[in-house]
C-alpha cells in the first residue's frame, strides 16, 4: 500500500510497526449536532482505506473517538476560545449535555450502517476517558513540557521545536499572522500555549484534577484515546482537512513529548466536501444529512458510491446531480450482475472471460494499493463491464463474473442484495447441478459448489424427502 502522508507531503509505501497489522485512529464526530455528508466524506475515506487493507492481505485495526466535551466554538486556534459546542447547544436546547451527546452518537452509529460503514473496532468517548487524560497531562507538567495557571494547565509549545511541521504553522509564522484572536492571557507563556486541562466553574460537565474541578480540552483527548487503544506509536491517524492544525498539530506536540517516541506513520486527510463553494459545516450555511438524503430518493450506497467516486483527497462538491448520477450508475451496476449476468444461457467457455477477470482484479488492486484510488478502482469495474457485455458470456463464466463482482463489491459494498427470487432460483439450479454431480461420481465438482454455497451463507440438508437448505 501506497499512502500519501500529509506530514511529509509525499506517497509513501506503508510500513506497519507490526508486520500486516495495521492500527489506525481516526477523528470522529462531535455529537452535538446530525453530522453531515461533509463528515462523512472523512470517515469513508477511514474505512475505505481500512477495507483496501484488508484486501491487499493486512489486519487492520480500527478506532473512531466520540467527542462529547472539550471541543469549543472557536476552534482554528490551538488555544480555542469560545463555548464548549456541547454546553452550548444543552443552553439552546435545554436539555443535558449527555442526553444530546448519546442522541446524536445513536444518529451517527445509524448513519454509518446506512452508509454501509464498517464499525469501528472501538468508539471511545471522551468523556469515558477523562483520568486517562489526567494522567497523560500530570507527565507533561512532570516532564516541564506543560505548566499550570489558576487550575488549567497548558502545554508549552516553546518545549516542543518540531511544533508546526504537519500543518506549516510553525511558532514563527503563528506569530507573524497573529489575528489577535488568540487568547494572549498574560498569565501563559506564550500566546500560542494551547489548554490541555480548563478550570471553567461555569462549564456543566466537570471532573476533579489535581488541579481543581475543571474539564478537558479537545486535542489532549485524542491523544489519550489513541494511546489506550494502540499504545503510544501506531500507524495511520486520519481525519477531514480542518483537523490538521490545531488539533492534529497539537496531538503530535502532546504524545511525542510524553513517549518520547514518534506518535503515527502515515497522517492521512481527506479532501473537503464543499456547498456552494465553501466547505460545509454544522456552524454555517446548507448541511445535507443523511436522513434527510434518503427522505430525497437516495439509498445509502448511492451516498457511499457519490463518496467514492472522487480520490479521496480531492475535493468534492456536493451536488443533486452528482448524487443522481451516482445513483443511475450504481443501478448499471447492480443491473449487470442481478440481471445481465444471471439471465444466460447454456454455452461453452470463453478464455476471454478469465482473462479479462484476471486483468480487471490486477488493476483493481493495484488502483488501491496506490493512495486508495477508489476512482481508478471504478474505471476499472466499468471498463471490465464493457468489456465482458462485449464478450456475451454463457452462464458459466456468467457465475465468474457474478463471483468477481461479489469479490471486489467485499471492498466497495455497492451492490443491492439479489432480488430473492432469483436468488433462490440461482441456489436451486446449484442444488440441481451438485446432485447431477454426484449421479456423475463427480465428486470434485459437488464439493466445489456445495463449498461455493456455504460461502453465500447457503447449508445443504439432507432429507428423506431429498437435499434441502437453509440460510445460515
Ligand atoms: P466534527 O463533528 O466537527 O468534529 O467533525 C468530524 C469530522 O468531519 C472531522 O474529521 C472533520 O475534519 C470532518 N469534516 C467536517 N466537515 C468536513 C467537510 N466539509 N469535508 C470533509 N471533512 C469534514
Ligand atoms: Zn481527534
Amino acid at each position: 500500500m501506497r499512502l500519501y502522508n500529509s506530514f511529509t507531503q509525499k506517497v509513501e509505501e506503508l510500513q506497519p510497526l507490526e508486520a500486516r497489522k495495521v492500527r489506525m485512529y481516526s477523528c470522529g464526530p462531535t455529537v452535538y449536532r446530525p453530522q453531515h455528508v461533509g463528515n462523512y466524506r472523512a470517515y469513508m475515506m477511514a474505512e475505505m482505506l481500512r477495507r483496501s487493507l484488508v484486501y491487499l492481505g493486512y489486519e487492520v485495526e480500527h478506532i473512531v473517538n466520540i467527542t462529547d466535551v472539550g471541543h469549543l466554538t472557536e476552534d482554528d486556534v490551538a488555544d480555542a476560545q469560545g463555548e464548549d459546542k456541547l454546553a452550548k447547544e444543552a443552553r439552546l436546547r435545554e436539555m443535558s449535555p449527555f442526553e444530546i451527546a448519546r442522541a446524536e452518537e445513536d444518529a451517527f452509529l445509524r448513519d454509518l450502517k446506512t452508509l454501509r460503514i464498517l464499525d469501528a473496532h472501538a468508539y471511545p468517548r471522551a468523556t469515558e476517558h477523562v483520568p486517562e487524560m489526567v494522567e497523560m497531562i500530570k507527565v507533561l507538567i512532570e516532564k516541564g513540557r506543560a505548566y499550570e495557571v489558576d487550575g488549567s494547565v497548558y502545554f508549552d509549545v516553546g518545549s516542543f521545536p518540531a511544533y508546526g511541521r504537519l500543518s506549516g504553522n510553525t511558532v514563527d509564522k503563528l506569530v507573524a499572522g497573529a489575528s489577535g484572536r488568540v487568547e494572549d492571557r498574560e498569565d501563559k507563556k506564550s500566546p500560542h500555549d494551547f489548554a490541555l486541562w480548563k478550570h471553567d466553574p461555569k462549564h456543566l460537565m466537570q471532573w476533579d484534577s489535581p488541579w481543581g474541578k475543571g474539564f478537558p480540552g479537545w486535542h489532549i483527548e485524542c491523544s489519550a484515546m489513541s494511546r489506550k487503544y494502540l499504545g503510544d506509536s501506531f500507524d495511520i491517524h486520519t481525519g477531514g482537512p480542518d483537523n490538521k492544525f490545531p488539533h492534529h498539530e497539537c496531538e503530535i506536540a502532546q504524545s511525542e513529548s510524553f513517549s518520547g517516541k514518534r506518535f503515527v506513520q502515515i497522517w492521512s486527510h481527506c479532501g473537503l466536501l464543499t456547498i456552494d463553494g465553501a466547505k460545509m459545516a454544522k456552524s454555517k450555511g446548507r448541511l445535507a444529512t443523511i436522513p434527510e438524503l434518503l427522505e430525497m430518493g437516495y439509498d445509502g450506497a448511492d451516498v457511499r458510491f457519490f463518496l467514492l467516486k472522487q480520490h479521496y483527497r480531492a475535493p468534492l462538491p456536493y451536488s443533486t446531480e452528482s448524487l443522481d448520477e451516482a445513483k443511475t450508475v450504481r443501478g448499471r451496476i447492480n443491473n449487470f450482475v442481478h440481471h445481465e449476468m444471471t439471465e444466460r444461457a447454456d454455452g461453452p467457455d470463453q478464455p476471454g472471460v478469465a482473462a479479462a477477470i484476471d486483468d480487471a482484479r490486477i488493476r483493481f488492486r493495484a488502483a488501491l494499493a496506490d493512495d486508495v484510488n477508489t476512482s481508478e478502482a471504478l474505471a476499472v469495474v466499468h471498463t471490465f463491464m464493457t468489456a465482458i457485455n462485449k464478450l456475451a458470456p454463457a452462464r458459466a463464466d456468467a457465475e465468474d463474473v457474478v463471483g468477481f463482482m461479489h469479490e471486489i463489491d467485499g471492498v466497495l459494498d455497492i451492490l443491492d442484495a439479489a432480488p430473492a427470487a432469483d436468488l433462490d432460483a440461482e441456489i436451486d439450479e446449484l442444488i440441481a447441478k451438485r446432485q447431477q454431480a454426484r449421479t456423475d461420481k463427480d465428486f470434485a465438482t459437488a464439493d466445489r459448489i456445495r463449498d461455493e454455497l456455504v460461502a453465500r451463507g447457503i447449508e445443504l440438508l439432507d432429507t428423506p424427502q431429498g437435499v434441502r437448505w437453509k440460510r445460515i
